[in-house]
């Protein structure tokens, strides 16, 4: 049976000398393995849609369990990635942080709105063109972290202060980790664990992340010490969330560090 889907390569394993198993991100069946025969011959026309973060609509041949590449149509290439190792390492980690959360061959749920195919791809081509745009590395990271933990059912409430509902609030507002929740100063316990006063940066960069459009939710710019708490809360949030942690992840922290 032919399939045809749009999907990102987010791994791939050699076999032998020319052929490839290659997991391709889609919207429609979660992560799928598929064997691309030969696309390691230089005249191969699956060079290059079998390689790593290539988006393409790949049209497979399903036989009972097993795919195998038929045919691929490159929409966009994100191979320049592999020229700069700090980037390679970021996008290695979305991979694994994708890869780990998509069920295997299985019809996504309804639960998120977004194309994770299409915030993927998002999330590639500004990891590219970071550090372009006054926008870092770091703040593409914690984007990914929180957006990505909310397209997987975990969005915290940034709206308003969570007791009183006070959008914005003079004496500051603040993050609690573990409820996925703000409070403003009035109505903060101080003994509530780990609870964090944000910058007024961090916070609307949080708001950015989790409510904007896809193709908006990595548009913010922060600096100094907001960008280092916009690290620490998006990356403990999402770990917390997925109950573990990524080897690509502290990889890419030892690089950027
Ligand atoms: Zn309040």
């Amino acid at each position: 049976m032919l399939v045809t889907y749009d999907g990102i390569v987010i791994g791939r394993r050699e076999i032998g000398e020319n052929s490839c198993f290659i997991d391709i991100l889609t919207d429609e069946q979660g992560v799928i393995e598929a064997t691309a025969h030969g696309a390691k011959k230089i005249n191969s026309n699956l060079l290059s849609s079998a390689a790593l973060f290539s988006y393409s609509t790949f049209c497979l041949n399903k036989n009972k369990l097993r795919y195998t590449v038929n045919s691929a149509k490159p929409k966009f290439g994100f191979h320049e990635l592999g020229s700069d190792i700090v980037k390679l390492a970021l996008a290695s980690y979305f991979a694994q942080a994708v890869k780990y959360c998509t069920p295997s061959e299985q019809v996504q749920s309804e639960s998120s709105r977004d194309s994770v195919v299409r915030f993927f791809a998002i999330a590639l081509y500004e990891t590219l063109h970071a550090g372009e745009n006054g926008r870092s590395l770091a703040a593409v990271k914690s984007a990914f972290e929180l957006r990505y933990s909310s397209m997987l059912g975990f969005a915290p409430d940034l709206v308003a202060c969570d007791n009183c509902g006070q959008y914005e609030c003079e004496r500051g507002m603040y993050f609690l980790p573990r409820k996925g929740m703000l409070l403003c100063k009035d109505c903060l316990n101080p003994e509530y664990d780990g609870h964090v006063l944000l910058y007024p940066e961090t916070l609307f960069a949080m708001r950015c992340a989790v409510f904007s459009p896809p193709e908006r939710c990595f548009k913010f710019s922060v600096s100094g010490a907001a960008e280092k708490q916009l690290s620490a809360i998006t990356e403990d949030y999402f770990l917390y969330r997925t109950e573990r942690t990524f080897t690509a992840l502290e990889y890419f922290k030892g690089l950027a560090l």
